[in-house]
């Protein structure tokens, strides 16, 4: 590389999250038949870092996967196939069969599947910089954004010809760039997650109410909680919470173990004696895309993962933003990025924005458990909401349909 170029980057993505490392892997993999280009990925965190999250990804995020040459074998390799979801409010409870689809999502450690991602974007050329926390300047220049990069070395620039913002919910990199704000709900829960090593988590029967690939969600007053078995044998534990309930009950652990012991719930082993926390999740950003910069992920907007699908949205979102940063010109990938994320994120993002305010009404995600028990035209019907939210079928052909000058053949 000649020394004009030294301080250039055809592609900075900001975030090493499943929107960032797929972003970049998928930026590294356009940009190999036309010529190639320097994709960098920088994150905040030492690497590999712990997140907060369910670890359920839908099968429309492991198509996306696919599509960056991350096949459902090796994600299985980490992983379960995510066989059913159960709801538990109270003493009701139902079981949603989600598995035997093909497509269909799977289990996998956030810890794992990051790394993954990373390791396969490196293989394909990309730069990473771990303990590199980047922050814009105001305005984009002639040559592109520049940017300030820290590192526990000292400080430095480089300009970048597209940036990629994956900082996810508590990143500040947008925050000198005018007309980008992000708007955080009122009632906006946070997210708490740890990892337990539970032997058998049992129902008020006794039964194994846990078995591998299936999550359980425990819904309660203040919000709800996750749980799914992870390859290593531990348990994931992942809520929305509401920031007072957690503050009257002296933080997320006591809340946590009341939730587990309200929805019957009684596990062999201790409780984690600490709790991972985000910032208030339910968020929306102004503005997704301007010339040269596509806000990808959690940045760009998030409602609460209920429904979980934030992975997806972030993967088949990396991807997309990947593509469009290496073949379209600076203003031509924002408009398309705008485009694609309108029709795609935001629509379902309605979606899961209604669920969420349906469970906050007391006793309605009870009734709704038990008549999804009860009645198969309602279970139906939740199966098919499912499907449109996190399941196969939007990926290539809605890339495509944006119509994306090189295609993704
Ligand atoms: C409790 C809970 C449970 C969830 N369960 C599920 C689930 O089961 N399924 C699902 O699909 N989704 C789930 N989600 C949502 C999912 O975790 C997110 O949607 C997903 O992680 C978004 O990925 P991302 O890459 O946008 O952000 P992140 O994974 O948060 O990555 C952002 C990265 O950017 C880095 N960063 C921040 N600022 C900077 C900076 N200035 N410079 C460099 N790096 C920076 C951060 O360190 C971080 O590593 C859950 C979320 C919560 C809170």
């Amino acid at each position: 590389m000649n020394a004009q170029r030294e301080g250039y980057v055809d592609v900075l993505v900001i975030g090493a999250g499943v929107a960032g490392a797929t972003a970049a892997l998928s930026a590294a993999r356009a940009g190999c038949g036309s010529g190639g280009g320097r994709v960098m990925l920088v994150e905040r965190s030492a690497w590999p870092r712990e997140k907060v999250c369910g670890c359920c990804l839908g099968g429309r995020g492991v198509a996306a996967l696919g599509g960056v040459g991350i096949e459902r074998t090796r994600l299985l390799e980490m992983g379960y196939v995510l066989e059913s979801a159960e709801v538990r409010c109270g003493a009701r409870s139902a079981v949603l069969p989600l598995a035997g689809r093909a497509g269909g999502g799977v289990v996998v450690g956030r810890k794992e599947l990051d790394g993954l991602l990373v390791a396969r974007a490196v293989e394909a050329g990309v730069e990473f910089v771990p303990s590199c926390s980047a922050r814009l300047a105001p305005q984009r220049g002639i040559n592109g954004w520049l940017v300030s990069l820290r590192t526990p070395m000292g400080e430095r620039s480089v300009r970048a010809g597209v940036v990629i913002v994956a900082d996810g919910l508590s990143g500040r990199s947008l925050d000198a760039v005018a007309g980008m704000g992000v708007c955080v709900a009122s009632s906006a829960r946070m997210g708490v997650g740890a990892t337990a090593r539970w032997g058998c988590v049992r129902d008020r029967t006794g039964r194994d109410a846990l078995p591998v690939g299936r999550v359980v969600l425990c819904a309660g007053r203040g919000g709800y909680v996750g749980l799914v078995r992870l390859r290593d044998g531990c348990v994931d534990i992942a809520g929305a919470l509401d920031p007072g309930v957690v503050k009257v009950g002296g933080g997320p652990v006591g809340v946590v173990e009341g939730m587990l012991r309200g929805a019957g719930l009684c596990v062999d082993g201790a409780m984690p004696e600490k709790f991972g926390g985000t910032a208030l999740l339910t968020r929306r950003r102004s503005c997704i895309a301007l010339p040269g910069l596509l806000v990808v992920g959690d940045s760009a907007g998030y409602v609460e993962p209920f429904t979980g699908e934030g992975m997806t949205w972030a993967a088949c979102g990396g991807e997309m933003a990947g593509v469009l940063a290496m073949r379209e010109s600076a203003e031509g990938a924002a408009g398309l990025w705008s485009g694609w994320h309108a029709e795609h994120v935001r629509a379902r993002q309605g979606l899961c924005r209604a669920v969420s305010a349906g469970l906050r009404v007391p006793g309605l995600a009870g009734v709704v458990a038990w008549a999804v028990g009860r009645s198969p035209a309602v279970r139906g019907f939740a199966e098919r909401v499912a499907l449109w939210v996190s399941g196969p079928g939007f990926g290539r052909g809605a890339h495509v349909a944006t119509g994306t000058q090189g295609g993704l053949a």
